[in-house]
C-alpha cells in the first residue's frame, strides 16, 4: 500500500490506499468494504450465482483463490449456497505441498468442505514427471489444460452448479493481451456456454485488481501461499504481467481499458460446436479434447 499520509478517507480516517481509477483515497475499513461491494456487484450484475446453487470453489492456496473462498463464504451468509472448496494437485513438489498445507488450514477454520483431485490419479502424470523426462517441455501448457480439464471434471464429481475461479482483473488484462499475441481470435468462452458438460465457470473477482486483493487478504489477516511454481521461467504470461504494470503505472487505467475494448469487441470467428471427446467424454471442440491431444504426445 503507497504513503498518503496527508489524506484522509471520506469518513474521516487516515487514507492507506489510493483508488487511482476513482480519484479517492481510502481507510482500510472502507477498502475492504469498497473490495466487498465490488465482488458482489459482479457476482449480482453477471448473475453469477442463485439461491440454493452448489458452488465448488478452486483453491490453489494463493492470494486470489484464499480471498475469494473468504469472500464466499461471506456471501454464502446473505444468500443460501452450498460451498465445496477443490485443489487440484499437479504433483509439484516443495509447491503444491506447500500451499495445500494453507489450504488445509484455511478451510478447517471456515468449516467448508474440501476435495483433492490430483493429476495422478487422473492422468497418470505429474508435472515433476514431465519435467524430469524432458527439461525443455513447456510444462504450463500442460499444467494449463490439465487442471481446467480436471477442475470441471471435479466441479462435476462434487455435483456442483456453478465453478468459482479467483482470476482478477490483472489476469483477465493478461489474457486479452496474451490472445492478441497469438493471433487468437477465437473465444474459448463459447464453449464453455454451449456445452452442458461444462460446470459453468463464474469469475467474481474479474473487476477487482490484484493490488486491492493483496490488501484486503493482508486487512482480514487471510493466509496465502506466496512462493512462485518452480517450473514458471520463460513464461510468457509473466512478461506481459511485467509490461501492463509498467503501463498502468505511467498511464492508469490501462488494464481495465483493455479488459473493456475486449468486452465490446463483437464475437468473431466461427461458431465451434462442442462435442464429447472420443476417449474421455469431456467437452472438446474436436474429436479428441485437448487433455487427451496432450497425453497422447507424452506416450510417443
Ligand atoms: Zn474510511
Ligand atoms: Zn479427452
Amino acid at each position: 500500500m503507497e504513503n498518503t499520509q496527508s489524506a484522509s478517507c471520506k469518513c474521516g480516517r487516515e487514507a492507506v490506499y489510493f483508488r487511482v481509477q476513482e480519484g479517492v483515497h481510502y481507510c482500510p475499513a472502507c477498502l475492504s468494504r469498497q473490495t466487498e461491494r465490488q465482488f458482489e456487484k459482479t457476482v449480482s450484475k453477471g448473475k453469477m450465482l442463485e439461491k440454493n446453487d452448489t458452488v465448488a470453489v478452486g483453491v490453489s492456496g494463493g492470494k486470489d483463490s484464499m480471498v475469494l473462498l473468504h469472500l464466499m463464504k461471506k456471501l454464502s451468509e446473505k444468500l443460501p449456497i452450498k460451498l465445496v472448496a477443490v485443489t487440484i494437485d499437479e504433483g509439484i513438489d516443495g509447491y503444491r505441498d506447500r500451499s495445500m498445507a494453507k489450504v488445509n488450514e484455511f478451510v478447517k477454520a471456515m468449516d467448508i468442505e474440501h476435495r483433492i483431485f490430483s493429476f495422478e490419479n487422473e492422468f497418470d502424470v505429474t508435472i515433476d514427471n514431465l519435467v524430469k523426462n524432458d527439461p525443455s517441455i513447456k510444462s504450463c501448457t500442460y499444467c494449463g489444460v490439465f487442471r481446467r480439464t480436471l477442475l470441471n471434471k471435479a466441479a462435476r464429481e462434487v455435483s456442483a452448479t456453478k465453478l468459482a475461479v479467483g482470476h482478477n482483473l490483472d489476469d483477465e488484462a493478461q489474457s486479452v493481451l496474451m490472445n492478441v499475441m497469438r493471433g487468437d481470435v477465437t473465444r474459448m468462452a463459447r464453449l464453455a456456454k454451449t456445452s452442458e458438460h461444462f460446470v459453468r465457470r463464474i469469475k467474481p473477482m474479474k473487476n477487482i485488481p490484484e493490488k486491492e486483493i493483496v490488501a484486503y487478504a493482508i486487512l482480514n489477516n487471510i493466509p496465502y501461499f506466496d512462493g512462485e511454481c518452480p517450473n514458471s521461467f520463460n513464461n510468457a504470461r509473466r512478461d506481459v504481467q511485467g509490461m501492463l504494470n509498467e503501463m498502468e503505472q505511467k498511464y492508469p487505467g490501462t488494464k481495465s481499458n483493455i479488459i473493456s475494448f475486449y468486452r465490446k469487441l463483437p464475437t468473431i470467428g466461427t461458431e465451434s460446436v462442442p462435442v464429447k471427446c472420443t476417449r474421455c467424454g469431456e467437452p472438446a471442440a474436436h474429436e479428441i479434447c485437448k487433455a487427451c491431444e496432450l497425453l497422447e504426445k507424452i506416450k510417443t
